[in-house]
């Protein structure tokens, strides 16, 4: 069976959870060092609030660990908050988290009024439902990154090798393309261990 991990330091880590158990996946939290102790076949990083992720992550000596995986090319989901920390760079300079994905990030890219809306957008071909909350957006792609959704003209989704964010909360939906787009990685990554 998959094993997904889910980083539950802070933040909507228990509807991620939800969401992997309901597809038959087989998800465990990440709170302290111990936790990767398993084997892990992908990750996933939540919304929240990204700055203090980034605090207890260090904090709980998660940092190096995960960043090391993700380097080495274990499957990694962010959304939102966990889209920021992967990010190679933040608007305004705030110093990046993993900075994984060559792509640059607006946080609070909405304003606080405009922040938190949901909308039908395009995403790999197909018509999904998005749900924005205080939203960051994507300003910059680079490298090997490439977009998987706009909307209103700005970038909300984008992947590079197995590394795939989301601005948006797809745990919030009943519709599971973003996820299986992620778990379709995790059993390419799995496969590729073989
Ligand atoms: N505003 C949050 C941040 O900048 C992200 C919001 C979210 O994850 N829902 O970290």
């Amino acid at each position: 069976m998959m094993r997904v991990g889910v980083l539950a330091v802070q933040g909507a880590f228990a509807e991620h959870i939800a969401v992997l158990e309901r597809l038959g996946v087989g998800a465990f939290e990440i709170r302290k060092l111990s936790d990767l102790d398993g084997s892990i076949d992908g990750l996933i990083l939540p919304g929240g609030e990204s700055t203090v992720m980034k605090k207890l992550l260090s904090d709980l000596e998660l940092f190096l660990p995960l960043k090391k995986l993700i380097d080495e090319g274990l499957p990694v989901l962010g959304t939102c908050a966990g889209m920021i920390l992967l990010a190679r760079e933040i608007d305004g300079g705030e110093a990046p988290c993993f900075g994984t994905m060559d792509i640059t990030v607006r946080r609070n890219a909405y304003g606080r009024q405009l922040g938190s809306f949901a909308c039908t957008e395009r995403f790999d071909g197909k018509e999904i439902p998005m749900r924005f909350i205080r939203a960051p957006y994507v300003t910059r792609v680079g490298g090997s990154a490439e977009i998987l959704s706009e909307h209103d003209g700005k970038i909300v989704a984008a992947r590079q090798g197995r590394q795939l964010a989301a601005a948006f909360h797809p745990e919030l939906d009943d519709d599971t393309t973003v996820f299986y787009m992620f778990l379709k990685n995790v059993s390419d990554y799995i496969d590729s261990k073989e």
